[in-house]
């Protein structure tokens, strides 16, 4: 049997490519039901979704569903909403991204000029470049080591070397990029895995290829949709998930797993043990004290205070909507870094998951997802509450003044960093498991086996390749890929 602690993304792929290469797998997950960050809520009768908003490269779920014999397509229905994104700017501007990127830089020009539009096209062109070299060795295959990317010679390297690595992402911002509005939107990409744009390689800017050239999408029903598809095919190969069901302990014997004892106190055999679970809540709370681990004890990614806004229906609101501060972003990043507070004028994400996603909400209100950026809980211990209660007027300040919330509009559920810390243990609420801020940061993840503890196994944002949602199901696929080579059974083949 392999037991999978977590029922998060990358624990639900992983135990659908166990199960779908014919190992019995058993998910236990602490949560009253699967699907971790990508969460819901119900409110006064309408579910909602607390977590991600946006799905980028679905092909990856498709790839996970078709190795257990079914298509994304069929389980899910994916949403391409137009405009996609609407970006408001100091001084008024709007610019609105659509699905297709020539309408994008038809909707630069008209907004920004004709120099804003060349400057964009030039800049995902070198963002394709980049996800074109980079994502092989560093995203979708194994975790990646300095004596791979060596052993893969002369050809190989020279493609390394054109993901540019050696600058910041600000850095190359800067040298390809003048106008003001461009530099904010292609810098917020840092903020997707929860890196900082002034450290962070610029290799990063693979994420505006991804976001504005491949593009987002809506999943029909919400993103929760896409963990109840996993959920189901997971049990259709014989997989089970319990739910309300914590894990204490990683059990040792002989040197390897053998299973886990749950929080009630049951112990499960098991021949392997795929954790979804935090890397660090791994290394400080589930395994056997001083069972060697090498796990890093490494910078985290952001956090973020969410909320659920109850807003009047509007015909004029889009998607996703981005509204950037009146002063100079990089500031966000001051703050978030460098002086370790909230933005003292954060960004303000809205996601209308009418528009977005197809969900139904109330009579004349409609569930929009608020979501500004903060720095990770610190390591000792929360912050004082009353600085997420001020957040939060703050944000809903902003809101009111750019028209984007009615003054009787209601936040009717909230998660600070400590809400999600507390949901999440090991994470201190991080959202993207470690930042990227150097360019060593995809080499010091994670792999997907714990090299220490033969039989463990790790899926999740905490590991390789990192956190998101497709990256998540990237995860649970290399650590089942991983699992199943030692077991001498290679994953299964999609079909
Ligand atoms: C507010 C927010 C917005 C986001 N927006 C986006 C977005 O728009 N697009 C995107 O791609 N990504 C987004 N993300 C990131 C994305 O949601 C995560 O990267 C991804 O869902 C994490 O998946 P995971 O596999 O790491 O598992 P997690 O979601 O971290 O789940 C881990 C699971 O393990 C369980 N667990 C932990 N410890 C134990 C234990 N001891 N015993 C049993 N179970 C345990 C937890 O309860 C949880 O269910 C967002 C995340 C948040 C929080």
């Amino acid at each position: 049997m392999i037991a999978v602690v977590g029922a998060g993304i990358g624990g639900l792929v992983a135990g659908i490519l166990c199960a779908a290469a014919g190992e019995r797998v058993v998910v236990l997950e602490r949560g009253p039901r699967a699907g971790g960050k990508a969460g819901v809520v119900t409110l006064d009768g309408v579910e909602v979704d607390t977590g991600p908003s946006v799905l980028t490269l679905p092909e990856v779920f498709d790839d996970v569903l078709r190795r257990a014999g079914r298509r994304l397509h069929d389980e899910v229905g994916l949403r391409r909403p137009d405009p996609a994104t609407r970006y408001l700017f100091p001084g008024g501007v709007v610019l609105d991204v659509h699905p297709d990127p020539e309408a994008t830089l038809e909707a630069t020009r008209a907004a920004l000029g004709d120099e804003a539009a060349r400057e964009l096209r030039a800049f995902l062109a070198h963002a394709a470049s980049i996800w074109t070299h980079a994502a092989p060795p560093f995203v979708l295959g194994p975790a990646p080591t300095v004596g791979h990317v060596l052993s893969l010679g002369p050809r190989a390297w020279a493609g390394v070397g054109r993901i540019d690595a050696l600058r910041t992402l600000a850095g190359t911002i800067d040298r390809r990029v003048r106008t003001p509005e461009l530099r904010a939107l292609l810098g917020r990409f840092a903020t997707y895995n929860g890196s900082d744009l002034r450290r962070t390689p610029a290799t990063m800017a693979c994420i505006a290829h991804v976001e504005l050239t491949l593009g987002i999408h809506g999943v029909e029903g919400g993103i929760h949709a896409l963990v109840q598809a996993l959920v189901r095919t997971l049990e259709a190969l014989g997989g089970e998930v319990r739910t309300g069901c914590g894990v204490d302990r990683v059990l040792l014997g002989g040197g390897r797993a053998r299973g886990v004892r749950t929080e009630a106190g049951e112990e499960l055999a098991a021949d392997a043990v795929v954790v979804n679970a935090d890397v660090r809540h791994l290394a400080d709370a589930l395994l056997p004290p001083r069972t060697p681990h090498r796990l890093p004890r490494a910078e985290p990614s952001t956090s973020g205070w969410v909320g659920i806004l109850r807003a009047r229906r509007t015909a004029d609101r889009v998607g996703h909507t981005v509204l950037f501060p009146e002063r100079p972003y990089v500031e966000e990043f001051v703050d978030l870094f460098d002086r370790d507070r909230p933005p003292e004028e954060p960004t303000v994400y809205l996601c209308a998951q009418e528009r977005c996603h197809g969900r139904r909400g109330w009579a004349d209100h409609e569930p929009v997802f608020v979501m500004a950026n903060t720095p990770a809980e610190p390591e000792d211990g929360p912050r004082d509450a009353a600085l997420w209660t001020a957040l939060e007027a703050t944000v809903l300040r902003r809101l009111h003044h750019a028209g984007l919330a009615a003054e009787d509009d209601r936040i009717v559920w909230r998660r600070s960093p400590t809400g999600l810390a507390q949901a999440f243990p090991g994470t201190r609420g991080a959202i993207y498991g470690a930042a990227s801020n150097d360019r060593f940061a995809a080499f010091r993840r994670p792999t997907n086996r714990l090299r220490t503890v033969p039989g463990v196994y790790l899926a999740s944002g905490s590991a390789h390749p990192g956190g998101g949602l497709p990256l998540c199901a990237l995860s649970g696929r290399e650590a089942a890929r991983a699992l199943l080579d030692d077991r001498g059974l290679g994953l299964p083949a999609p079909r």
